[in-house]
């Protein structure tokens, strides 16, 4: 396992490089934004370990770029500030865990082995198929550069749409991904739903695959 520590604090550098050796792992040290988005492109990690503030880029930044040059390597964020806005930031700009400092090594082996676990998929903060742009975080959606006002249904179904791009989705599935058991009147609403979308959107975005079920077409 090959891991990346970003820290720009020389002491705790170091005992991080020993105690992650000692569990026999490759460790390499970052101390700035500019370096550590460097070596993550040029190398696959396993984990980073990502300090929140750094001189020049920040840990947010890092994440940020990171993640727009494809680079999927789990990310764990260290901060030292026990600020929830600080946690949303890093989670948002991509990060996939966090944790405060200080912290005890084995909390943080802990969190390590469990992000690997999940491995390193493409997981993009930002949505994007064809010419339709979505950010869950900022629930902002753009279809030919022209900002698009969603309800929360219509939002999150566009959504499930953009995370299956190709795929043929049943009413099925919209249902139950969409709506939730205190749902009552099933009959038609996936159709009025589409209807709606198709309507913000231009009416083929979404073609009807008969039988089946719905496709994103942009
Ligand atoms: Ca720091």
């Amino acid at each position: 396992m090959r891991v990346l520590v970003v820290e720009d604090e020389t002491k705790l550098a170091v005992l991080l490089r020993q105690g992650l050796r000692r569990e026999g792992m490759g460790v390499d040290v970052a101390a700035t934004g500019e370096d550590a988005v460097m070596r993550a492109t040029a190398t696959d990690y396993d984990v980073i370990l990502l300090d929140v503030m750094l001189p020049g880029q920040d840990g947010f930044e890092v994440c940020r770029q990171l993640r727009a040059k494809q680079v999927w390597s789990p990310t764990l964020m260290l901060t030292a500030l026990d600020d929830v806005d600080d946690r949303v930031r890093g989670l948002d700009s991509g990060a996939d865990d966090y944790l405060a400092k200080p912290f005890s090594f084995q909390e943080l082996m802990a969190r390590i082995r469990a992000l690997v676990r999940r491995g390193a998929h493409p997981r993009p903060t930002l949505l994007s198929v064809g010419e339709l742009r979505l950010d869950p975080a900022t629930r902002r959606v753009a279809y030919r550069d022209r900002e698009l006002s969603l309800t929360a249904r219509e939002f999150a179904m566009l959504e499930l749409f953009m995370r299956r791009p190709g795929e043929v989705l049943t009413r099925f599935e919209l249902l139950e991904h969409v709506w939730d058991d205190s749902y009552e009147n099933r009959s038609n609403v996936i159709d009025v739903y589409v209807g709606y979308l198709r309507d913000k959107l231009e009416r083929d975005a979404i073609e009807t695959v008969r039988g089946v079920g719905y496709r994103l077409r942009v």
